[in-house]
């Protein structure tokens, strides 16, 4: 008969050595899976199980951004942990700190941006687009600029790309009213085109502050420009999703802009993975 003190070693040393991998992978977090234990469940769990539980059935769901796909999922339960060495994922008051030189509330922040003048964009937007959603939101999704709907509507995210991140939000389990919702530029760039970096520069003071001003738990960058901006890198998406990064302590998940997923309907199971590590994240810190 062995001895349970080295068969406990050996667990841990197995353990270190999972985590270890996982976090060398850039994973803040490992997701613990599994169905709930019946009391007829006695039998052994086949070896893939646990990481089969993980994956939604995208297989047999063509849209992974319905309640569906959920519904199917509801049979699992995860609970995550933290890996070493991602502590400083915590957010820190330190680097939320309130910007002196604006508005101190959203709302006059707002109105300020309705008037501001700071670059180009002035002379061909319709309307400002502040942000909409909850100011308590624990989860803060930013894109890169409105579109022609949005400066039109002065609202972020409306139109068949709002409706497509409506599901996406809905696909964790949250509403439009629960999460915050904001783009980096706060006016429309004639035809769509990517923002310039003197546009981002003159803009982000604004973005700066809603972060300070909600402190979300999360935040969720959609589509490349918005992750570039935040993280101040000329980085491919293929390089930065599937990874969590932080910003201003807090942490910073990528993934694609829901117009992009209108235009290549491929990306959106690589985009369902980044919404699991979205809830994943926000169950970790106890905030869903
Ligand atoms: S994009 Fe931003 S900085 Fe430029 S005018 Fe609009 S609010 Fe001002």
């Amino acid at each position: 008969m062995s001895d349970p003190r080295e068969e406990l070693t050996g667990l841990a040393r197995e353990a270190r050595v999972l985590l270890e991998r996982e976090r060398a992978r850039g994973r803040a977090y490992v997701t613990l899976a599994g169905r709930a234990m019946q009391p007829a469940d006695t039998g052994p769990r086949p070896r893939d199980e646990a990481s089969r539980a993980q994956v939604a059935p995208l297989a047999s769901s063509p849209d992974p951004f319905t309640p569906h796909s959920f519904t199917a999922d509801s049979t699992t339960r995860a609970s995550t942990i933290a890996l070493p060495g991602f502590e400083s994922l915590v957010p820190s008051p330190a680097g939320l700190s309130v910007r002196e030189d604006l508005p101190d509330d959203l709302g006059t922040l707002a109105r300020l941006v309705s008037e501001c003048r700071k670059c180009r964009l002035c002379e061909t937007r319709t309307n400002t687009v502040f942000a909409d959603g909850s100011v308590k939101a624990k989860l803060l999704l930013i894109g890169e600029a409105p579109g022609r709907d949005e400066d039109l509507k002065g609202l972020p995210f409306v139109g068949r790309a709002g409706q497509l991140l409506d599901k996406m939000i809905a696909a964790i389990q949250l509403r439009r009213d629960e999460v915050y919702i904001c783009n980096v530029l706060k006016c429309r760039p004639p035809e769509n085109r990517t923002p310039l970096q003197d546009e981002v520069d003159q803009c982000m003071p604004y973005l700066e502050q809603q972060l300070a001003l909600v402190r979300p738990a999360l935040i969720c960058a959609l589509g490349l420009s918005a992750v570039q901006a935040l993280l101040k890198t000329k980085s491919s998406m293929a390089s930065l999703r599937g990874r969590t990064f932080e910003y201003k302590g807090i942490p910073l998940i990528p993934t694609y802009h829901p117009a992009a997923l209108l235009r290549n309907p491929g990306l959106k199971r690589e985009a369902w993975e980044d919404l699991q590590r979205v809830r994943d994240t926000l169950k970790a810190q106890g905030a869903s």
